[in-house]
C-alpha cells in the first residue's frame, strides 16, 4: 500500500515571529525554517506503518519555494522513500495546496494520504478537509491513533468531548494531532541516505493547477502587550484583589 504524506516548510516553532511594520504579514527574512511539527508526526506515522509492513512505499510531497527540498530531505531522513516538490514562488493558500495535492494523488494513486491537522504558520486547519472534498474520499481529522485493517483505516479522533473512532474505506485522508506519536530523532546516517533518495520537481502548470490566491489578507497585527503582573504577599490579599479590583469572584 502506498502512502502519501504532505509536508510544509514553516517558520520553526521556536522562533518568535515579528509582524512587518506595514502590517502586511510576518517577517520571515533570515528566520529559521523547519518542517511543520504536525507533518513530522505524519511522516513518522507513515514510517511506523511501513515498519509494520502495512505500507510499502511513502511519498512525501511539499508545495512551495525551492528550499522546500530541505524539508523533503528531512521527510526522507525520517522514512519517506521518495519526494515530490511542486515548486512555486507564489503565495499558496490552502485551496491551492489542496488542488496541487489532488493532482499529485491522481497521478500517484496512494491508498493512505496523511497531512498535519494544521500548519503552525497560517493556522488554517483547512487543507486536509479541502483535499478530502476535492477527491470525494473519506477523512479522519485530528487523529490520535491510526490502524489499517482490511482495506479500511480506523482513526481515533481527538474531539471536544473525548475520543471518537471512525472507520474509513481506503483511499482515505487522515490528519494528525499532537498525541498520535513522537517523531524519531533524525540520525546523521539517515540524513546521508536521504540525500540519495529520488526527489522529483514539478511546477503547478505541469499539474494544470491555477494557484492564484482567492483570499486577501487585510491586516496582520501583533497581539496586545500583556501588562506586568504583581506579587501578592498572601492568599487573603489575592482573594481581596480578585474580588475588589479584578471583580472576577
Ligand atoms: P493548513 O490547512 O494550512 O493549516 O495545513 C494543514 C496541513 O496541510 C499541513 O499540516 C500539511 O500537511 C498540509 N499542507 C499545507 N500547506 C502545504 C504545503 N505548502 N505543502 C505541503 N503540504 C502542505
Amino acid at each position: 500500500m502506498k502512502a502519501l504524506v504532505a509536508v510544509k516548510r514553516v517558520v520553526d516553532y521556536n522562533v518568535k515571529v515579528r509582524v512587518k511594520s506595514d502590517g502586511t504579514g510576518v517577517d520571515i527574512a533570515n528566520v529559521k525554517m523547519s518542517m511543520n511539527p504536525f507533518d513530522e508526526i505524519a511522516v513518522e506515522e507513515a514510517t511506523r506503518l511501513k515498519e509494520k509492513g502495512v505500507v510499502s512505499e511513502i511519498v512525501a510531497v511539499s508545495c512551495g519555494v525551492a528550499q522546500c527540498q530541505e524539508t523533503l530531505r528531512t521527510a526522507m531522513a525520517i522514512g519517506a522513500d521518495r519526494a515530490i516538490l511542486v515548486e512555486t514562488d507564489a503565495e499558496l493558500q490552502p485551496l491551492a495546496v489542496a488542488k496541487l495535492l489532488k493532482a499529485v494523488v491522481d497521478k500517484e494513486q496512494p491508498q493512505l494520504i496523511i497531512l498535519g491537522k494544521q500548519a503552525i504558520d497560517d493556522d488554517c486547519n483547512q487543507t486536509g478537509q479541502m483535499l478530502a472534498a476535492l477527491l470525494d474520499r473519506p477523512q479522519g481529522t485530528f487523529a490520535s491513533k491510526v490502524e489499517v485493517v482490511d482495506g479500511a483505516v480506523v482513526v481515533t479522533r481527538e474531539v471536544d468531548g473525548g475520543l471518537e473512532t471512525v472507520k474509513l474505506q481506503l483511499p482515505a485522508i487522515v490528519t494528525t494531532d499532537l498525541r498520535l506519536n513522537e517523531p524519531r530523532y533524525v540520525t546523521l546516517p539517515n540524513i546521508m541516505k536521504a540525500k540519495k533518495k529520488p526527489l522529483e520537481v514539478l511546477k503547478p502548470a505541469d499539474l494544470g493547477v491555477d494557484v492564484s490566491p482567492r483570499l486577501k489578507t487585510l491586516k496582520v497585527a501583533e497581539p496586545p502587550k500583556r501588562s506586568a503582573g504583581v506579587k501578592v504577599p498572601d492568599v487573603a490579599t489575592l482573594v481581596s484583589k480578585l474580588k475588589n479590583e479584578a471583580k472576577v469572584i
